[in-house]
C-alpha cells in the first residue's frame, strides 16, 4: 500500500512518514499544494493525506482538482480544529474524511486502515492462491490452516503479488507499488525481501509459488 503525503510541517511529516513506514507502508512526501497535485495525479497512489494549510496551492484547491481530473484515490485531509467550515466544505469536494490536529498517531493509523478497507473489502475480502490466503482488512497469512508471520514490508509485498497472479511483475513495478519515490530499484533489496518471503511462505512445501523470471522480475502463480 502506498500512500501519499502532502504536508508543509516539516516536523509533523515526518512523525507521520516515520509512523506509517513502521506500518509498512510506503510513503511519498510533498511538502507543498502544487507538488502534491502533480504526484497525486500519477495516481499510483492508495491513499492521499492532505493538509488544508498548503503554501502555494491549498489543499482545498488541490482536492478540486484532483477530483475534476476523475483521480478517485481516497483523500484524508488534515484540518485545525477552529475550522468547521473547511471540513464541511472539504467533505463537499470529495474528501473521504477528515482529521483535526493536534492527533495521536493511532488516530490517524485506524483513519487510515479504515480508508484503504473500505477500498479493498469491496474489491476482494480474501486473496488467494493455491493454500495461500491473504485477508487485507485483518493483515493475517495462513498457509493452509497454518498462520505465517510476516514483517510489514514482505506483508505488502505478498498483497501486491496477491493482487496480480500470474502476471510478471517487474522490479520496477514492485518498486512502485511497494516502496517510495526514493527507493533505488536497481538494488538487490526486493530480492532479498523476496526470497525472506518465498522462505516464509514456502518452506517445507513442495509447491513454489513465487518464481523468477530471469532477467525481468517475478510471479506468482501455481505451476
Ligand atoms: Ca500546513
Amino acid at each position: 500500500m502506498r500512500i501519499l503525503l502532502v504536508e508543509d510541517e516539516k516536523k509533523v511529516s515526518s512523525f507521520i512518514k516515520k509512523g506509517l513506514a513502521e506500518e509498512g507502508y510506503a510513503v511519498d512526501l510533498a511538502s507543498d499544494g502544487q507538488t502534491g497535485l502533480e504526484m497525486g495525479l500519477d495516481g499510483v497512489h492508495d491513499l492521499i493525506i492532505l493538509d488544508i494549510n498548503l503554501p502555494g496551492k491549498d489543499g482545498l484547491t488541490v482536492l478540486r482538482e484532483l477530483r475534476k481530473k476523475k483521480v478517485t484515490t481516497p483523500v484524508l485531509l488534515l484540518t485545525v480544529r477552529t475550522a468547521i467550515e473547511e471540513k464541511v466544505i472539504g467533505l463537499d469536494t470529495g474528501a473521504d474524511d477528515y482529521l483535526t490536529k493536534p492527533f495521536a498517531f493511532q488516530e490517524l493509523l485506524a483513519r487510515v486502515r479504515a480508508l484503504l478497507r473500505r477500498q479493498t473489502d469491496a474489491e476482494a475480502p480474501l486473496l488467494k492462491i493455491a493454500d495461500l490466503t491473504l485477508d487485507p482488512a485483518r493483515r493475517l497469512v495462513f498457509r493452509g490452516e497454518e498462520k505465517i508471520e510476516l514483517t510489514t514490508k514482505e506483508f505488502a509485498l505478498l498483497d501486491y503479488f496477491m493482487r496480480n497472479p500470474d502476471r510478471v511483475l517487474t522490479r520496477t513495478m514492485i518498486a512502485d507499488h511497494v516502496w517510495d519515490y526514493d527507493f533505488d530499484p536497481m538494488t538487490n533489496v526486493i530480492d532479498v525481501y523476496v526470497n525472506y518471503l518465498r522462505k516464509k511462505i514456502e518452506s517445507g512445501r513442495e509447491s513454489k509459488l513465487i518464481h523468477t523470471v530471469r532477467g525481468v522480475g517475478y510471479v506468482l502463480k501455481v505451476e
